[in-house]
Parts: structure tokens; sequence; C-alpha cells
């Protein structure tokens, strides 16, 4: 098995709300709260969870575009929470993200080619020739030319805009990348080429990505493993297949159970699985488990003690009382 990249502990990031006058107690919103994983060289680990789960915080966090309230960020054996800016320097060049909306990520003023060498230029990557060979180099990676090195943003399409923002991530050959929805604000049609692009890139340079997405069909065919999110916490966290053919955690089900099935034969004989209950809040969250509210299953237990993450079958990990005594 392949060795870990990244390793995160008990990795928290709260953010404090402002209250209104008639407010006493201190709001908190526990955006990632208390996440522990790894990700190994070389894999693609899967993150989903509805919108407002904390996946994008926890993205920003790991690559430190948000300092974490407390816990590690372990990169290649190197303890990353604490160090400077200074410190971080050599680190962020390895470490890139892709937004999910190109269009507002890149600057609208400046050419792609600018765009492309400007993180070369922070990090005083390659003299003035080398750089402009190295923009072309990257563009022909992503499945753009060097006509394209001299328009501005608004001048391509989404797909195309995505590609630039990869390409951009690219510029100082990092080894991990945080891909944070790439693919959610485009065509279903364009959807599968960034999808390709992105594994034909891994493969050709050694990437490791966290890839995050809103729905369990998106990240289906690029990951390696699947993690689960709810509400700041990971769920459930398995091989791919596994968590495709059998999920344990209620909150998984009902995730699967939402995936569009393109035969309306089998669709109609599908079993859907429809959440019913409040959507709590990340905001001062009551005590149990955090799917109590929502969950089909939920217990006299789920209301007073949570559940931990926990390996209940080889590599399979949940976060659920209804698996305590496998
Ligand atoms: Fe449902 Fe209880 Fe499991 Fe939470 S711990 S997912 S409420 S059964």
């Amino acid at each position: 098995m392949a060795e870990n990249l990244l390793e995160i502990k008990d990795l928290r990031k709260h953010f404090n709300i402002k209250n209104s006058i008639f407010e006493k107690k201190r709001k908190i919103l526990k955006a990632v709260d208390g996440i522990s994983l790894e990700i190994r060289k070389g894999e693609t680990l899967g993150l989903v969870g509805e919108s407002g789960c904390g996946k994008t915080s926890l993205g920003r966090t790991i690559v430190k575009l948000y300092e974490p309230t407390s816990g590690d960020i372990i990169y290649d054996g190197k303890n990353l929470t604490n160090l400077n800016f200074q410190e971080m320097k050599s680190f962020r060049r390895k470490i890139q993200m892709i937004f999910q909306d190109p269009y507002a990520s890149l600057n609208p003023r400046q050419t792609i080619g600018d765009i492309i060498k400007e993180p070369m230029e922070i990090h005083n990557l390659y003299d003035k020739n080398e750089r402009d060979k190295k923009v072309l180099e990257i563009l022909e990676l992503v499945g753009l030319n060097n006509t394209h090195m001299s328009r501005y943003p608004h001048e391509f399409s989404g797909g195309q805009r995505q590609r630039v923002g990869i390409a951009r991530a690219l510029a100082c050959n990092p080894e991990f990348i945080v891909c944070d929805e790439p693919i959610s604000a485009l065509d279903v049609s364009i959807q599968a080429q960034i999808i390709n692009t992105l594994e034909e890139l891994q493969e050709k340079l050694g990437l490791t990505y966290l890839f995050i997405a809103h729905d369990l069909s998106m990240v289906k065919h690029i990951s390696d493993r699947v993690g689960i999110m709810y509400l700041g916490k990971l769920v459930e966290l398995a091989e791919s297949d596994t968590v495709y053919e059998t999920p344990l955690h209620p909150y998984t089900e009902a995730l699967l159970s939402a995936i569009p099935i393109p035969d309306p034969d089998i669709s109609l004989k599908k079993e859907r699985i429809i959440l019913e209950g409040d959507i709590p809040t990340p905001i001062n969250p009551s005590g149990g488990c955090r799917f109590k509210s929502r969950c089909p299953k939920a217990f006299e237990k789920c209301q007073i003690v949570e559940p931990e993450l926990r390996e209940v079958k080889e590599n399979h990990k949940v976060a659920c009382h209804l698996y305590n005594k496998v």
C-alpha cells in the first residue's frame, strides 16, 4: 500500500458568529469539527456531502487558506499546522487548489499566459524565457494551446476556463491538489471531459487529489476511496466500490438512493430514501448524533451519545451506533 502524503488529525475549523444584542450565548459555527483522515500518495480521495456540511472549509483549511482552530495537518511527514507564512512558502508550491467557479477565481484583467505565470513569479521559478516555455507546456497538458495564451478569461467557455484554473494550479509542479467542486458549475457534457483531463494529469504527473463534490455520482469514477461528510464530521470512509455497493451509514444510503438512473424501468423499481426532519445547523450543534433529526433508523442512544468514526470492517470506517457491535 502507498505511503501517506497527507494526514490530518482531529482537525477543527470553527468560526465565531456575531450575536444579536438579545443573544447572550456565544455562537460558534463548527464547519469542521474533529476530522481525522489520511490521503495516500497518488490516490484520489473523494469527499462528498450536502452544501454547508463543511467540505469546502475542510479543503481550505488543509491548504491553509483558513487557519485551523485546532488539530494537526501533516504533509509528507512535516507538521504544517503552526508554520508561519515564510515557512509555509515551500509547501504552498506543492499544495494547490482548483476552485469551483473558475470565472470568479481568475483575474479578468490578466491574460491566460500571465495568470499561469504569476505563481511561477511568486515562487521564483524559472527565468523569463523558461516561464513562457513552461506556460505552453502546461496549456498543452490541460488541452489548450499557444493561441490561448494572450486571451482573457471572458473569451473562454466555462469548460475552457476550468482548464485555465487547472493550468494555474499546475504552474509550480504541485504534488497534491484540492479540487473543490471543479465540475459542479459546468454543463453535464463538459463534466466528463474535465474528469478525464484530471485523471490523465494524475497519471502523467503522479498527482494526489482530494476531490470535493456535493453528490456521489460526481466522484464515482475518479475516486479510489470516498469519505462522506455531515455537519462538520466524517461519517463514513471506505474504498470507492465499497461505499457504492455496501454503504453502512444511513446518510450514505440516502445519498446513493438519490443518484438518478438513466434507465426508466430500473429507476421506477429503485427505492428512494427521502430524508425527513429539520436540516440542523452547524452553529452550536446539539448533543448526540448530528444526523439524528433526519435519520430513519435513529434510536434512543442517538439522541444522547455522539458516535465516533470507527473501523467496523476491514478498511471501512463508519460513525453510527448501529455498528457498535459488528
Ligand atoms: Fe442514525 Fe443513530 Fe446511526 Fe446517527 S447513530 S446515523 S441517528 S442510527
